[in-house]
């Protein structure tokens, strides 16, 4: 198949695209290499498939239309996986405008190029964040979400809104994924297993927020991109909810899903810093510390929906994923030290 992925000099979207080349998918990937962090990691996630005869590169935002409208009439895409985003709950506090650009322009450029190029099947990363002040636990993807901590959480609500729309409007099959604290090798600096490693690895001490007592639904790298390679493949049937609501004439029950993709087994930060230190042989003092703004307790995906209608079924228990990612981040950081 023909698959454009957008995001592939990303965590997620490096992974994928690695993946689809090996089981033989075309993909053109975009990216715009932004510095939110350190770029050359970004080029060395790239160049592990750049030069697959079978991938294409282009460099480019997505807030670009006219960039994003000449990749799709290049390729001529038969589904789309959307992972560009400007992600990250923290710098959303300090940088909305990012967020708007990336997360909002860019989103609608990928829903009218898939719209006008009668694009299969969109699927798109939403967020675990969009549950907000949720406390219900676990996260079902029935639960409420009008109650977005930050405009991050924001920017992927209305993205599972816009799809909606462009679902019914213009007959465009679209499934949002709720991700939930992914890690693993390549993973990103700006989240927590990267920057409790580079402080642990220095012998430096730990800020935990929320005196520890935050718990995170960890979901390894790998179930990940087989999760949403499996929700790529399907396209699910027609929306019976929608049409229950006796939609407007000239509008189509085209298939609109949001599902969690997670782990459905939460850790407690602590657990998880203690996992790292026995894999990087070395402990260090922890700094407890009240709540962030815009930060939420606990995260906990309820993946009910996603094993039901995809089988999906994440297999990587804690302890062997951090030993990976550990493994992964000596030889990639602490080569010849
Ligand atoms: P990432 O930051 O590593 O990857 C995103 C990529 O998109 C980056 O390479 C960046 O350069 C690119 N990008 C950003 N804005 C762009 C734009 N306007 N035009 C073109 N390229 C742009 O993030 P990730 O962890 O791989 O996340 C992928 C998606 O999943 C994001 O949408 C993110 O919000 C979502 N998500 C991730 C997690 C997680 O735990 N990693 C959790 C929830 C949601």
């Amino acid at each position: 198949m023909r698959i454009l992925v957008t995001g592939t000099a990303g965590f997620i979207g490096s992974a994928l695209a690695e993946r689809l080349l090996a089981r033989g998918d075309e993909v053109y990937g975009i990216d715009n290499h932004n510095d939110y962090y350190d770029p050359t990691l970004k080029e060395a996630r790239l160049a592990r498939f750049a030069e697959h005869p079978n991938y294409t590169h282009l460099r480019a935002d997505l807030a670009d239309a006219d960039a994003v409208n000449r990749a799709f009439g290049e390729f001529r895409p038969q589904r789309v996986v959307n992972l560009a985003a400007q992600a990250g709950v923290r710098y959303s506090l300090k940088n909305p405008q990012a967020y708007v650009q990336s997360n909002l322009v860019g989103f609608v450029n990928i829903l009218e190029a898939c719209r006008h190029g009668k694009v299969e099947h969109l699927v798109y990363a939403s967020s675990s964040s969009v549950y907000g002040a949720n406390r219900k636990m676990p996260f079902a993807i029935e639960d409420a979400v009008d109650h977005p901590v930050s405009l991050y959480a924001a920017s992927k609500k209305a993205n599972e809104l816009m799809a909606h729309t462009y679902s019914h409007l213009y007959d465009l099959p679209t499934t949002g994924l709720r991700f939930f604290t992914v890690y693993g090798p390549w993973g990103r600096p700006d989240m927590s297993p990267m920057l409790f490693a580079d402080r642990i690895s220095r012998g430096k001490p730990i800020d935990v927020f929320n005196y520890g007592n935050h718990s995170r639904d960890f979901t390894y790298i790998d179930d990940i991109v087989e999760g949403v390679i499996r929700t790529l493949d399907h396209i699910a049937l027609p929306d019976a909810a929608y049409d229950a609501l006796q939609p407007s004439p000239g509008t189509s029950s085209a298939p609109y899903r949001v599902y969690n993709i997670g782990n459905d087994q939460p850790v407690q930060l602590l657990r998880f810093i203690e996992l790292m230190e026995q894999n990087l042989g070395r402990t260090v003092e922890k700094r407890l510390l009240p709540m962030q703004p815009g930060d939420v307790p606990d995260t906990w995906a309820d993946v009910s929906a996603l094993r039901r209608d995809v089988g999906y079924s994440p297999n990587t228990p804690i302890e062997d994923g951090v030993a990976r990612f550990v493994a992964w981040y000596r030889e990639y950081f602490q080569r010849g030290e």
